[in-house]
């Protein structure tokens, strides 16, 4: 019935103290003298143990998972978006005919919805025990308080997420802006020397920008920023780290499994690019003045340094390349 998923991200667990969600769950077995004390999230099709207490007769532990279709307690508290507390499964009519009961051994349940801030339903915080119970009034206040500890925990996540987020976005075109591709980029690196794969660095920069400043206006001079980041996202994949590092500097970086010629995938990337660029550039009439120039380089994976350094010979290149224009 269970299989190895791994719940909250490697990021969100940094963020939330996990061994505070575990003294919680700790706790609340002792406290209702229950089998498992357990929050759950419920992710795609699958509820996955993010912690189980950790008494010895606990029939689940951290990262099992069941399936939606099977017919637990959990998808009740998800479909109904309430809180359940079956005493007795082998007396309830329903209950008593399900899998968890007829083929696992468990006998009741009391448990909670958790929500993220925005309202959709995180998962449940909940007590399975293999007998019969009965827990007093006080008990369950407990237990909704601990629910509103995790909930606070969860608020306190989505925070963290969204201060992050606009430290590491340009706020004019919506890409990574420098911080946010060294954040993404250390770690692309370090994937593909893991993955022995090839990194393909382009580094771009908006020819005569100042001049479209002067002479149409600022505005217009965004517009060519605006654009060059729409032309990147449309022509990149989905798996690029695409990023304004400057003024109108903008990076992309990629990497290639397979065997095929990198140098030629990103030159015919660039020459969309630029054919892209100058055809949005002419319909507001600043064709004859700006283009892009660019350079690339790629490092297969014995060959990548540092990203500072990867994204230095890429600008050489593409120094190089306005250079030739002039
Ligand atoms: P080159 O052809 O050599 O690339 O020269 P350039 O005129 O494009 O100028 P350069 O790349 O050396 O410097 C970028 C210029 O882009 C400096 C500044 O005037 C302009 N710029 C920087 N950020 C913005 C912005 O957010 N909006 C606008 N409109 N212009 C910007
Ligand atoms: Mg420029």
């Amino acid at each position: 019935m269970f299989e190895n998923q791994s719940c909250l991200s490697r990021a969100q667990q940094s963020i939330i103290d996990l061994d505070k969600w575990q003294q919680t769950v700790d706790l609340i077995a002792e406290l209702f003298d229950s089998a498992c004390g357990t929050i759950v999230q419920l992710r795609q099709n699958e509820f996955n143990v993010v912690v189980a207490s950790k008494n010895e007769d606990n029939f689940l532990s951290r990262n099992d998972s069941w399936s939606w279709d099977l017919n637990s307690f959990c998808r009740n508290i998800v479909e109904t978006k309430q809180g359940m507390n079956v005493q007795e499964a082998k007396l309830d009519s329903y209950w008593k005919l399900t899998a968890p009961v007829v083929e696992g051994k468990i006998r009741s349940y009391c448990g909670l919805p958790i929500f993220w801030p925005c309202g959709e339903l995180f998962g449940t915080i909940c007590i399975i025990d293999t007998k019969e119970t009965k827990h007093s009034s006080a008990l369950l206040k407990v237990l909704e308080q601990f629910c509103r500890l995790i909930t606070a925990d969860l608020k306190m996540l989505r925070d963290c997420q969204e201060i992050r987020d606009l430290a590491l976005t340009d706020e004019l075109t919506g890409l990574n802006n420098r911080r946010g591709l060294s954040f993404l980029g250390e770690q692309r690196i370090k994937d593909a020397r893991r993955a022995r794969q090839t990194v393909g660095l382009v580094y771009l920069d908006i020819d005569n920008l100042k001049q479209i400043n002067d002479k149409q206006g600022h505005q217009v001079g965004d517009q060519c920023i605006i654009t060059l980041a729409n032309v990147l996202k449309e022509n990149g994949r989905e798996s690029d780290i695409i990023a304004r590092i400057g003024g109108d500097e903008f990076i992309i970086m990629t990497s290639f499994n397979d065997e095929s010629i990198h140098d030629v995938q990103l030159e015919a990337l660039c020459s969309r690019i630029l054919e892209c660029y100058n055809l949005a550039a002419s319909e507001y009439d600043v064709g004859e003045i700006t283009s892009i120039s660019y350079g690339y380089q790629t490092f297969d994976y014995e060959r990548t340094t540092v990203l500072e350094d990867m994204i230095a010979q890429a600008d050489r290149l593409m120094y190089r390349n306005k250079n030739s224009k002039r």
